[in-house]
């Protein structure tokens, strides 16, 4: 062990950081970012609020992020009918900002968090570097779904002070049923249950938001992102929904003014313009549908999905399969998971490009 490593925390050492590789080829299939650049009438009146604001430069931003919360509340309304207050929304450099918010507010040392996994890898990474123990629960290993009989069983059993949902579930892309939220509120009775919604834009017709339930349940989290729907992943927003209190806690771990001037400007203003930047979600839905229906055509087996991705399986070596897109200039994502591999959803000339790709792999090796 180096002298570096000697002195680095214990629980940090042998660790592999975050990594998705960020590689310059023509088909970036792997992070589930937008394929859409943000419109040009939408850069123009984020330039032109920019240019008056930069010369306050030398000033603090807005600490509460009034303006920007005020944005965000509107949107969840038009969206999902449920009305918020200003001190029900907290929002960070990204979702990945807020969720660890919440761990330092109320995971830490002698804590526990649990999740059901495969979920959102940032999730147990979050939760260890801040020294709580992560619990790794588990879903049906065919299925990916997580029964209410089975969440419930292993929260009894762990008894966490932090639960984190996915949904719709990275990286299997499908929504979690409600009744499991409920049911966990109920089975672990001490936790603060984080319910991430970074896809819930692109869930199919009927699929409920569990913001419809944050009025009941005071120990309920709602986190949402602009990296999404939104295509604003550079921007670096994300925002959460709660009881009050649970927002005010996080005031005590968030570093001073976190969120730059420019940051709340171009959230608040691509706020406004949410009609414009959401039109291409339906595209993006069109060709997730198109993935699912020729994997299977393919003989593949892709888990339904109600988020921009799709992760599919049936793969002999999904390493080797990875490799050959990549070097047929596609990039997907390997997960981890055993003959599977997540390809976002593109532009219908890209999801061509990796179907064509797929295509050619799967006769090669029938
Ligand atoms: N939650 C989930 C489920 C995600 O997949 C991601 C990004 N891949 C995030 C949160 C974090 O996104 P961001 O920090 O860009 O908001």
């Amino acid at each position: 062990m180096s002298e570096i490593e000697q002195l680095l925390r214990p629980a940090l050492r042998g660790r592999t950081p975050y990594g998705a590789p960020q590689l310059d080829v023509d088909v970036q299939l792997n992070t589930n970012e937008s394929s859409y650049p943000v419109p040009p009438e939408v850069v123009a009146a984020i330039v032109a609020e920019l240019e008056e604001q930069l010369g306050g430069l030398n000033r603090y931003p807005d600490r509460e992020f009034t303006d920007l919360r005020t944005a965000l509340i509107a949107y969840l309304e038009d969206r999902s009918g449920v009305s918020l207050r200003p001190e029900q929304v907290w929002a960070g450099n990204g979702s990945n900002e807020v969720l660890s918010h919440l761990v330092q507010a109320f995971g830490g040392p002698d804590r526990t968090a649990l999740g059901f996994t495969p979920a959102y890898s940032m999730h147990p990474i979050i939760s260890e570097t801040l020294g709580t123990t992560w619990v790794d629960g588990q879903r049906d290993s065919d299925s990916f779904d997580l029964t209410v009989e089975s969440a419930v069983e292993q929260a009894r059993r762990v008894d966490p002070h932090l639960v984190f949902l996915c949904s719709p579930n990275n990286p299997t892309g499908t929504a979690l049923p409600f009744d499991v939220i409920a049911a966990m509120l109920e089975a672990a009775p001490r936790a603060v249950v984080v319910v991430d919604e970074a896809y819930a834009e692109f869930a199919r017709p009927g699929t409920p938001s569990a913001l419809s339930l944050l009025a009941a349940h005071p120990r309920l989290v709602v986190t949402r992102t602009m990296s999404k729907a939104f295509a604003l992943a550079g921007g670096r927003l994300g925002y959460l929904a709660a009881d009050p209190q649970v927002v005010d806690a996080l005031r005590l771990v968030r570093l001073p003014y976190h969120l730059s001037a420019p940051t709340q400007t171009i959230a608040r203003v691509s706020l406004e313009h949410a009609d414009r930047l959401l039109e291409t979600v339906d595209a993006i839905k069109e060709q997730r549908d198109r993935l699912v229906a020729e994997l299977t055509a393919m003989g593949l087996r892709p888990v339904p999905s109600d988020a921009n991705f799709v992760l599919f399986g049936g793969l002999a070596d999904a390493p080797a399969t990875w490799q050959a897109l990549l070097d047929r200039g596609v990039l997907v994502r390997d997960v981890g998971i055993p003959h599977h591999l997540r390809v976002t959803a593109g532009t219908p000339e890209e999801t061509g490009h990796f179907l064509a790709a797929m295509t050619e792999l799967v006769t090669t090796h029938a």
